[in-house]
């Protein structure tokens, strides 16, 4: 009798709170610690900005922020999590969070939206997510067991989203740490529906957001969008339901400035599409962030010496009479295990055909490129062949011939200077390697170390 009464009791109370009460949510099991979402997010961001074509325009990144400022003050926004905003210059409607707070919102989604508030819509929805850690939540769902060695960080210096790569957690299509359930979807709306009325904008606008994307389903350009945070059902009826438990108030829908924003977003000029990854290789690495340094620190060869940038490395035997040398990420493996070098310079020797005493006959230097260039061009047959010029390398005559081919760098083309000297071994050879977006930045760099070449015979 006694324990019937108290569930009765017990009945009671919660119909009586539901009312003024509404639910609070909680992050749900969790591998990762909080700390550890900020530093996976953080890694994931660099490597998206790096991959996708940011926009740089003040106004637009100004407004956004403002948004998530504001959002941020909710309480439903939680104080664990450093959130920021960055938008992207692509046409598909699509916005992602990172875990620990990083997200980005693409130049599409803005066009879509019929007013401020179902951008908001959007932003406080993913930074529920973030709030919420329904990334890590998953990642830690994943069963992956050698996810508390990747989770120490640092092994093998190539960051915790590094080693969670290797165990397949990182970014990219269908990633856990971007791809949604449909409970996960649920409690974002939940509690970006709470953020929104917190912040004084009607909840309903990202329901009708999410609407309006659902309509369009089948269209390539929202197809990312809607796998990423499938349909849990009734949105619109579910986001009435809450607003309905909501004290009333007058919610803002619109602004002027969101307007404006519109129209200077239609206005922006097409990103680079050679930094587009929509229909690259998944697989491919984004090219190394690092510059070059101006800063010179000495390679000496058995035969030759030169300079090359303090931050790079030698890969190769100091011995060999060929060395690679380059950023740390600069020497890529590809999926069948071969390994190409996308940044840096490669120094050898080219051995022609020719007999051996034309070699030392400097007239000889343009026949000699030429077939060092036609064996270039077997290996890498999508090699185009620009201009050649003469030069002094050390002294003796030489040519420096740009090249151009595919990089192994997610979206990149490649752009090499082939500088080649006669030697009484054979033609030595060095190929500077950058890829095309660095192109520009490295010309000064690169350039010292030419004049840097010495040869000890
Ligand atoms: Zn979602």
């Amino acid at each position: 009798m006694r324990t019937k009464l108290f569930s009765i009791i017990a009945i009671i109370t919660m119909a009586s709170t539901a009312l003024a009460q509404m639910k609070d949510l909680q992050p749900g099991f969790n591998l990762f610690s909080a700390q550890q979402d900020i530093q996976v997010g953080r890694e994931a961001a660099a490597q998206v900005e790096r991959e996708q074509p940011m926009v740089r325009n003040t106004e637009v990144t100004n407004y956004v922020t403002g948004l998530v400022q504001r959002l941020a003050r909710s309480p439903h926004a939680g104080k664990e999590f450093p959130f920021s905003v960055r938008v992207v210059s692509d046409k598909s409607v699509n916005a992602f969070a990172l875990p620990g707070g990083p997200m980005f919102v693409n130049t599409g989604l803005i066009a879509l939206a019929d007013n401020e508030a179902q951008l908001v819509g959007v932003l406080a929805h993913e930074m529920s997510h973030v709030r919420l850690r329904h990334g890590t939540n998953q990642a830690s769902k994943a069963n992956v067991l050698q996810l508390p060695l990747a989770l120490l960080g640092g092994v093998g210096g190539d960051g915790m989203l590094g080693q969670l790569a290797q165990l397949g957690i990182g970014l990219g299509a269908g990633s856990v740490l971007t791809k949604m359930s449909r409970t996960a979807e649920t409690q974002a709306d939940y509690n970006g529906a709470q953020i929104m009325a917190e912040a004084g904008y009607n909840p309903i606008e990202m329901a009708q957001l999410f609407q309006k994307l659902e309509a369009q389903e089948g269209q390539a350009r929202t197809i990312q969008f809607l796998s990423d945070h499938p349909n849990p059902g009734n949105r619109v009826k579910a986001v009435q339901d809450e607003i309905n438990q909501m004290p009333r108030k007058a919610y803002t829908t619109d602004t002027r400035q969101f307007a404006r924003i519109k129209t200077v977003v239609a206005g922006l000029p097409a990103p680079n599409q050679l930094r587009s990854t929509s229909n690259g290789d998944q697989t491919a690495p984004a090219a190394p962030a690092v510059r070059p340094s101006a800063r010179l620190r000495q390679y000496q060869g058995r035969a030759f010496a030169f300079g090359y940038p303090e931050n790079w490395q030698t890969f190769g035997d100091a011995q060999s009479a060929m060395l690679a040398v380059g950023p740390s990420d600069g020497v890529i493996r590809d999926r069948d295990g071969k390994v190409s070098i996308g940044y840096g310079a490669l120094v050898s020797y080219y051995f022609s055909e020719s007999d051996e005493g034309s070699r030392r006959d400097g007239n000889n230097l343009s026949a000699e490129t030429a077939g060092l260039i036609r064996q270039l061009e077997q290996s890498n047959p999508r090699m185009r062949v620009g201009e050649s010029r003469g030069l002094r390398v050390n002294g003796f005559p030489a040519l420096i011939t740009t090249l151009k081919s595919n990089s192994p760098y997610q979206g990149e083309t490649e752009i090499d200077e082939l500088v080649t000297v006669i030697r009484p071994e054979g033609l030595w050879y060095m190929i500077l390697i950058s890829p095309e977006s660095e192109y520009r930045e490295v010309q000064s760099v690169f350039e010292r170390i030419v004049q840097s070449i010495r040869f000890s015979n």
